[in-house]
């Protein structure tokens, strides 16, 4: 043949298969959410060239430009509040600041509830206890004998209220006593909860796990074993735990290759589905159908007041079907993350709820009737961890308290309980319940003229803020005043137990409408009549370059603290 046509089609082919990795970079770039949130490696470098500036006492109150008269108004009702919740929670606060210096998750926690450069100040003037005394009910007391509505729901595992999993726990210990905590063997309880989690996921096999982190690990590490691909695909702003893979952005300091984050309910991500090849795994968070596209709200990022967040029931149904049939076709595994909502939405949890089923779902929380847990189920030829015919090729799991028998007691006994009328019922009034609720709720609010609405999925609310406004943070401080308990994520989201009557919810919303009130009559809500939600953002920058930036230039990446001397001894 001759050389030079052989290299003319050498260079032909090379060019073709060149334009098709292009375009399938291309594909896999237009699949990921325009903003930081899908771009992790970018959202990770400029986190790190952020500097810390903090508002000074005399700016403080008027950081949106409010007249002089406003910002005072604002401060005098910010001391007031602040001796209220010191002498309210002196005890608490003792505790906290006690605690605080030596564990460092609530150093992190402390600093992160409000926005940083109001975050010291807040820390030092407004206390809000971190160490509780008892629970009963759906209300919580603290060091100083205040009793609050609980509305942080223990992360989501409050599913039925704390006293059914006080007598879970209860009745566990007496049930497990005999074997004691002995590991590595399997207490008699297990065979009735593998049947029950089997006919309730309607999934073939089912692994223990300690957490729900470690289930959606392991779902994943099965889902590249036996697809042989590498990656796994989120969607951006889901939540699955802390482990590296799924939380490829800001937060982890490693640098993850093999996690594509992509659009929620988006036609780009479907195409990329169906045609890349290295595509392990899809995980949903059904949770995301509140908020698609966003990270779980919190108040240490309410900058101005554009959360937003939506629940379309038949939109994310939808969705969910069309990612059933992509991943099926594509040989896919379809991974749901149930560790949030599995056992609050429905018995079956989001695959009853959305009418969709997965390939492999992760459970935990709840279901270990208040003791640590995770749970993997899956159709058998994905939860098998060896090949026969290949002996040395293993899918390697193990985990010492995987299956403790106080823990695996106390799940026979939660899903004992589920099968009881009273629970049944519960999920069967749920949905109406908390419509009805939200709206009566959001109706309250609108006349009462307060700037604020919730949107919710199910019993998980989420505050929305409808006034630009760079002070809707506060919020969560005024409820607290009310008696009304909060995640460290404040505002983001209120975890109802389902056990709340409708007097205590009536409560509630007459605790909510005070603190709006209250925040209203301090002129934390006061604005520019032609103040937007993009002016707000963009104050925050120019305040971020004139005290940050130009204050405290960015320190060099690896510019390295320096070891203090005795642990330089050491
Ligand atoms: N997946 C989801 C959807 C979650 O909400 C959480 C916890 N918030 C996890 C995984 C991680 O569970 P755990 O905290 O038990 O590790």
């Amino acid at each position: 043949m001759d050389i030079s046509l052989l290299i003319g089609s050498s260079a032909v082919l090379g060019a073709v298969y060149c334009a098709r990795l292009a375009k399938r970079r291309l594909e896999l770039s237009k699949a990921k959410h325009p903003s930081l949130r899908g771009h992790s490696r970018m959202a990770k470098r400029l986190a790190r060239l952020i500097p810390n500036f903090e508002y000074g006492v005399e700016e403080f109150f008027g950081v949106d430009g409010a007249p002089a008269a406003v910002a005072a108004q604002r401060r005098t009702g910010f001391e007031r509040l602040a001796r209220s919740l010191r002498s309210r929670f002196a005890k608490g606060k003792a505790e906290n600041d006690s605690l605080r210096s030596a564990v460092s998750d609530m150093q992190f926690t402390a600093a992160y509830r409000v926005p940083f450069p109001f975050s010291r100040y807040v820390r030092e003037q407004l206390p809000v206890p971190a160490v509780m005394l008892s629970a009963e009910g759906t209300q919580l007391t603290d060091l100083d004998g205040n009793v609050a509505f609980d509305l942080s729901g223990s992360y989501g595992v409050n599913v039925f209220g704390v006293d059914f999993y006080r007598s879970c726990i209860r009745e566990a210990t007496e049930r497990a006593d005999t074997l004691g905590p002995v590991l590595g063997y399997y207490h008699t309880s297990t065979s009735f909860n593998v049947t029950r989690l089997q006919e309730i996921s309607q999934l073939d096999e089912v692994s223990f796990h300690m957490s729900g982190t470690e289930a959606v690990m392991q779902a994943v590490r099965l889902a590249r074993y036996h697809t042989r691909r590498t990656h796994l695909v989120r969607f951006c702003g889901a939540y699955h735990g802390w482990w590296g893979d799924v939380q490829p952005g800001v937060g982890n300091p490693q640098r993850v290759r093999e996690t594509y984050t992509l659009k929620d309910i988006d036609a780009d991500t479907l195409h990329v589905l169906e045609t890349r090849n290295d595509i392990a795994c899809v995980l949903i968070n059904p949770l995301q159908a509140l908020h698609p596209n966003s990270d779980a709200p919190s108040d240490g990022q309410l900058l101005g007041s554009d959360r937003s967040a939506r629940f379309d029931y038949a939109a994310y149904k939808a969705w969910l079907e069309r990612l059933r049939d992509v991943c099926t076709r594509r040989s896919i595994v379809l991974i749901f993350d149930e560790v949030f909502l599995g056992f609050r939405l429905a018995r079956g949890g989001a695959q009853e709820y959305f009418g969709v089923r997965a390939d492999m779902v992760a459970y935990g929380k709840t279901l270990g009737g208040g003791l640590p847990v995770g749970v993997l189920c899956g159709k058998r030829q994905w939860m098998q961890r060896f090949y026969r015919e290949r002996p040395l090729d293993i899918c390697f799991a193990r985990g010492t308290f995987n299956t403790h028998p106080y823990v695996m007691t106390a799940m026979q006994i939660f899903l004992e309980r589920l099968e009881t009328p009273e629970i049944q019922a519960i999920y069967a009034s749920s949905e109406s319940t908390w419509k009805r609720r939200a709206e009566m709720l959001n109706h309250r609010l609108t006349e009462a003229q307060i700037p604020v609405q919730v949107a919710h999925l199910s019993s998980i609310f989420t505050v929305l803020y409808s006034t630009p406004c760079r002070y809707n943070w506060m919020f969560q401080y005024y409820l607290r005043e009310q008696g009304l308990a909060l995640g460290w994520i404040g505002t983001g989201r209120f975890i109802f137990s389902l056990n709340y009557s409708e007097d205590e919810f009536a409560e509630v919303v007459k605790r909510i409408l005070a603190a709006g009130l209250a925040m209203k009559a301090d002129g934390f809500w006061w604005r520019e009549d032609a103040l937007t939600n993009r002016d707000l953002r963009q104050q925050v920058l120019k305040d971020l370059w004139r005290r940050g930036f130009r204050q405290t230039p960015p320190p060099s990446v690896r510019q390295l603290p320096p070891v203090p001397a005795e642990d330089a001894r050491a």
